[in-house]
């Protein structure tokens, strides 16, 4: 049942495919529906129409979509009064009950699926293909964790221990959890956080981000037509200053999973630590990366080029596991630049709905406009390899971003991650290899990497080196699975555990032995 998410390793435009029909077909119900929505808590909220947010369309920003009432401070506070009174209930309800929901509610997914992906190209610009990856990804959470959860919080485990005593091992929840999920990936990572938290036993007070609370709000309906109390998941949609600080400042949170950018994760961490005469919290955070990729001399050009493409393009390089910086052996390097000139010359940007387009728009004007101010700086400093050319007729109206790739000296000059479909590539000679690991380590962003080389001693070599949460070798790097490639990072780019990984659950749960002298 795990690994249903579609792998990505033979590059884009290989999806146009007839299976996609079907959902094209049903999608075009909910193509012209206006949603307005507004926090789903435990108590009526009334409509304040001075609180609603419009929702634009990035691929036509002239489109409305729907709008959002945004959760105020008190809402906020009140859901926390909520959230701490289901808890005890919660937690004694039987793991089998807990993961049955979830179960039920991937079902739902499934049978919603043209519904939500409707909503993530509308509202979030996401391309067909990364919709359909995307409600399988959620999917995948939701049966992985219910299985993982079975297996943690079902019996208790026995211990040994001397004659006449009995040990033993008891695992439940922490409480209340606060989950801050990325727009990137507003179904899978929005609800990997939140059932995770939920099957661990706690009560769940979920928060989208800003671009993408629409399609949040039908999953968690969703979730509770599968039979989650209303009490024990909430959703507040809102601003990070109202909302985010109210779920880092309160001192009854007992967690937070939260998937963004290190500066976020290190505003909350503070948050958190600041809390006078709070429990000490449980932070997952999940933050970005300035991914690389290694690329010597013995590897395959083309091949090479079909995973860079993929890897820094798809998603409009809006991943956090994306490849922002390929190492190219001086031996392979203009080859690799001429192919992969060729390639970008190729892209097709545009219509998400289209399957034909290779990449779609940024997430917002203010993202555009960051990405814009970083590539005219390149342009300055740097030597322009390739570019995709936009059709007006295609982008005019969008926020969109031409695939760019530049050659620089060095990435001294890197300092944070840039969210979008731009490439940096470095050359290097055979020798510098241990230099470059170093330099690279010492960003001390660890998220994802990559290695082409036909040289398994060389890439093994590296692999173990360098610190990376998700490495892979001769395929492109993103698009980890769930129970398959956990995913996650070290350093900068995370706290870790891996989501959809063994160990994932475990941050959110307590342990509690219990000893008789019989
Ligand atoms: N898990 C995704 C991948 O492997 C990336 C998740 C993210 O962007 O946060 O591509």
């Amino acid at each position: 049942i795990y690994g249903s998410t579609r792998r990505n390793s033979q590059g884009v435009n290989l999806n146009i495919d007839s299976q996609y029909q079907p959902l094209i077909d049903a999608m075009a119900q909910f193509m012209d529906k206006e949603h307005h929505v507004g926090p789903l808590l435990a108590f009526e909220v009334s409509d304040e129409p001075a609180n609603r947010h419009e929702v634009r369309n990035p691929y036509d920003t002239r489109q409305l979509v729907g709008s959002v009432q945004w959760t105020t401070r008190e809402q906020a506070e009140k859901a926390v009064d909520a959230a701490w009174a289901a808890f005890p209930r919660w937690e004694a309800t039987p793991v089998e009950e807990r993961a049955l929901i979830l179960e039920r509610f991937a079902e739902l997914m499934e049978s919603h699926m043209a519904e939500l992906m409707t909503l993530c190209s509308r509202e979030g610009g996401k391309l067909l293909t990364d919709g359909v990856d995307e409600i399988r990804e959620a999917v995948d959470f939701c049966r992985y964790y219910a299985n993982r959860a079975r297996e943690l919080f079902g019996e208790a485990t026995t211990l040994p221990g001397p004659t006449g005593e009995s040990n033993q091992l008891m695992m439940g929840g922490k409480g209340v959890f606060a989950t801050i999920s990325p727009w990137n990936f507003p179904v899978a990572i929005f609800c990997g956080q939140m059932v995770a938290a939920a099957v661990s036993g706690n009560s769940v007070l979920a928060k989208p981000a800003e671009q993408t609370s629409l399609v949040a709000h039908r999953v968690v309906e969703l979730l509770y037509e599968a039979g989650m109390p209303r009490d024990v998941v909430q959703l507040l949609p809102g601003d990070g200053p109202t909302v985010g600080s109210v779920l880092s400042s309160d001192p009854r949170i007992t967690g937070v999973a939260f998937t963004g950018s290190t500066d976020t994760a290190q505003v909350i961490n503070r948050a958190l630590a600041a809390r006078e005469g709070a429990a000490l919290p449980a932070l997952i955070a999940e933050t970005g990366g300035l991914n690389a990729m290694i690329v010597d001399s013995t590897a395959l050009p083309e091949q090479v080029v079909a995973d860079v493409i993929s890897s820094s393009f798809q998603s409009a390089g809006q991943r956090c596991s994306a490849l922002r910086v390929l190492f190219l052996q001086d031996d392979v390097a203009d080859r690799v630049i001429e192919i992969l000139k060729g390639a970008m010359a190729e892209l097709s940007v545009g219509d998400p709905r289209d399957l034909g387009t290779d990449v779609g728009p940024v997430i917002d004007d203010e993202a555009r406009q960051n990405l814009q101010a970083h590539i005219d700086k390149l342009k300055g400093e740097g030597r322009l390899i390739g570019e995709t050319v936009l059709d007006p007729a295609q982008t005019a109206h969008g926020t969109f971003i031409a695939p760019t790739a530049f050659e620089i000296d060095g990435i001294d000059a890197l300092q944070s991650e840039q969210f979008g479909p731009i490439l940096h590539i470095v050359r290097f000679k055979a020798a510098e290899i241990d230099r470059i690991i170093d330099t690279i380590n010492a960003k001390q962003y660890g998220l994802t990497f990559g290695v082409h080389s036909r040289n398994e001693s060389f890439a093994d070599a590296i692999a173990r080196k360098i610190r990376m949460g998700n490495v892979y070798v001769n395929r492109n790097i993103i698009g980890a699975v769930v129970g398959v490639q956990p995913f996650g990072g070290q350093g900068l780019s995370g706290t870790g555990p891996k989501a959809g990984g063994p160990h994932y659950l475990l941050r959110f749960a307590t342990e509690k032995t219990l000893t008789i002298n019989t």
